[in-house]
């Protein structure tokens, strides 16, 4: 009786009981893992696959790798076939998928795929060894190693043993197999042929089904578990509003993230995903500011913590903070320093391919450190003229409408009169000098084109956006309960924000407490006005110089506005001359997340000078023009400390119709 099938079943049974082991134990702490919805929806999750997964959308933003992982992704799907026929015919005496083509069309796939996914791997190893992107620092170059070298085990191992059985004279689907007929003309002209070939073939085929069964136990404990992991990711992604945060349980003991285990299962889902590509680290504006924060290796971090096998490898950033005295997570596996550096910009989460989530999981761990009062001081005094003031600049309510004494119309109180637009000025617009003369230019652009607009006065409140992105969710409740009051008991049809902070808490944030306004940009409001022939093109025909733009990220990336301040450029006729990191690969200024509250220690580029470097590149863009009052007051502080005031100037868009 032929042995092959039982010593193969009880191969295949010994390495299915390791790995299901091996799998089990990093399942095993989702299984008590606190719920979440992310099973609604199905149609639009099932969709989202073919661009995601199929298209390899996002990985081929970054070309070279995006072709290599197709070229492995493809073939590994039709090599499959192989594999399946290597264990089928292993198992079952006769087995054979020439039925459906095992010996003609897939025979020929499998030779093409097997030369295909070889030239990927060669691209990867090139990549990762002689290219050697920035991004890949702090990623497991072992691992990566030890996974290619056992796809290119798989593949050559499948190749040799064709080879061997056509040398052998006994493989029928020869014909459709020009590379393994080629190494078999060369294996017969070394003198494998007939029998010796055929033993060859023999060894060559349980050496090509242990290195499977070998990879299939090394993937649970590799980076590569995101072969598993990946496609559920992706299909279980966040499809609410992106910039709506998790409203914490009022009933919880406590509401941050103090233990990696207090993760959700899709939380600790992401974890298992990453592919330490480092893409999110390359798009990451604290990382490139010098700061400690990889969101590579924060992930990384949480991981390893998750599945208990801290080896505590030298990080580059990211790395434990030396003397902290919280427990657990944050102070042992992430710094707080790491946690403070990130201006929730959500870049990281826009580049990644598996979609992984990095910010809720910082903002969960900030709200921790906020309970446990470990704040930096920036954050502190911030927080304190919140508490006192309702704004972050310690000047009293009465003073937020100063500066409309700037302008010789009085603007409505919306409190006590029926307006058309609501206008939610927001801290920076109001009451920072350099910005007012902005929304002046703003509120007379308005006036100009007959819009029925007022405002709040003194009833207006910081709107909370950064404050919750702190951490702090309580005093965030207190501003958007604030907020919310005024806006109830006035009459308006749409609201308009000119801080886009602010349009997302009034437009994501605040309809989990029961409100449904229609809010817009200014930049949406002033595109409407142009477009209805209600705003002269004043600058039209006059304009001289060419435009960059700065894609603010709580307008673009998080309330998709990126068309509306483009089509006001071609309105106007100015020529925009985009900087290569644009729309939602945008490169964020700094100042988001409570950055703008804390100081610069540790930063060796301010981002806001990268990104003006980045527009002075461009050689031909002489306005630097932004839609975030944060932003000109970040770009114009940039500006000047490189001394380019004469190269580029920053201007805000509503400036442009002057
Ligand atoms: S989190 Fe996403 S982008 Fe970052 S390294 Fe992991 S897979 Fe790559
Ligand atoms: S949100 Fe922005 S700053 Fe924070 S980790 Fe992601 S890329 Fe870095």
């Amino acid at each position: 009786m032929d042995s092959k099938p039982l010593v193969l079943a009880a191969l295949m049974v010994l390495a299915a009981s390791f790995a299901s082991y091996r799998f089990f134990l990093r399942l095993r702490p989702m299984f008590s893992a606190p719920g979440i919805d992310r099973l609604d929806h199905i149609g639009e999750r099932l969709w989202g696959l073919v661009p995601n997964v199929l298209l390899h959308r996002r990985l081929l933003m970054i070309r070279y790798s995006g072709i290599l992982h197709a070229m492995i992704f493809s073939s590994f799907i039709v090599l499959f076939t192989a594999i399946i026929q290597a264990f089928g015919s292993g198992l079952i005496p006769g087995f054979s998928l020439a039925p459906v083509g095992g010996n003609s069309v897939i025979a020929l796939l499998q030779d093409v795929f097997a030369v295909v996914i070889l030239v990927g791997v060669g691209m990867a190893f090139y990549n990762r060894f002689v290219i050697k992107p920035a991004r890949f620092k702090g990623s497991n170059n072992k691992d990566a190693t030890i996974i290619l070298l056992l796809i290119t085990s798989v593949v050559v191992s499948m190749l040799l043993e064709f080879a061997f059985h056509i040398a052998a004279g006994n493989e029928p689907s020869a014909a459709w197999r020009p590379l393994s007929s080629a190494i078999a003309k060369l294996l017969v002209a070394l003198g494998f042929d007939g029998e010796r070939a055929a033993e060859a073939a023999h060894i060559l085929y349980w050496v090509h089904v242990s290195v499977i069964l070998g990879f299939l136990t090394y993937i649970p404990g590799s980076k590569h578990l995101h072969m598993f992991a990946a496609i559920p990711n992706i299909f279980l992604r966040n499809i609410g509003p992106k910039g709506q945060s998790r409203t914490p349980d009022p009933k919880a003991a406590h509401i941050g993230l103090s233990d990696v285990r207090e993760l959700d299962w899709k939380g600790m889902l992401d974890l298992y995903s990453c592919t330490e590509c480092g893409r999110c680290q390359a798009a990451c504006p604290a990382y490139a500011a010098g700061l400690p924060l990889s969101p590579k290796i924060l992930i990384m971090n949480l991981r390893d913590a998750l599945i208990g096998e801290e080896t505590a490898p030298a990080r580059p950033a990211g790395a434990p903070a030396a003397g902290s005295n919280l427990e657990a997570l944050v102070g042992s596996v992430i710094s707080e320093q790491t946690l403070w550096a990130c201006t929730t910009c959500r870049a990281c989460m826009d580049v990644c391919p598996l979609h992984i989530e990095h910010v809720p999981k910082i903002v969960d761990m900030r709200r921790h450190m906020v309970e446990a009062g470990h704040v930096t001081p920036g954050i502190q005094d911030a927080m304190a003229s919140f508490q006192q003031y309702g704004n972050s600049f310690k000047k009293p309510a009465r003073m937020r409408a100063k500066w409309t004494s700037g302008l010789d119309f009085k603007i409505k109180d919306a409190r006590k009169e029926e307006v058309d637009i609501l206008w939610f000025v927001g801290d920076y617009a109001s009451y920072d000098p350099r910005v007012q003369r902005i929304t002046q230019t703003v509120a007379r652009l308005l006036r100009k084109a007959g819009v029925d607009f007022g405002i709040l006065y003194d009833a207006e409140q910081n709107s909370g956006n950064d404050v919750r992105r702190v951490g702090d969710e309580g005093l965030f409740q207190t501003l958007s309960e604030h907020n919310i009051e005024a806006l109830a008991g006035c009459s308006f049809k749409r609201i308009m924000t000119t801080d886009p902070h602010s349009l997302n808490a009034l437009r994501q944030e605040y309809p989990a407490q029961g409100t449904s306004y229609e809010v817009i940009h200014y930049t949406q409001l002033l595109l409407e006005l142009l477009r209805e022939g209600r705003i002269e093109k004043a600058a039209n025909g006059k304009v001289t110089g060419v435009v960059t733009y700065h894609d603010p990220c709580y307008l673009g990336r998080y309330n998709n506005g990126f068309e509306p301040p483009r089509q006001i450029f071609a309105e106007l006729g100015y020529q925009l001359h985009e900087m290569g990191r644009c729309r939602e690969n945008s490169f964020c200024c700094g100042a988001g997340g409570g950055r703008i509250w804390q100081d610069d220690t540790g930063v060796t580029e301010r981002p806001s000078e990268n990104r003006i470097r980045e527009a002075l590149a461009l050689g031909d863009a002489t306005i630097f023009a932004v839609a975030c009052p944060k932003d000109l007051v970040m770009y114009t502080a940039a500006v000047q400390s490189l001394a380019v005031e004469d190269k580029i100037q920053v201007k805000d868009i509503a400036e442009l119709f002057a």
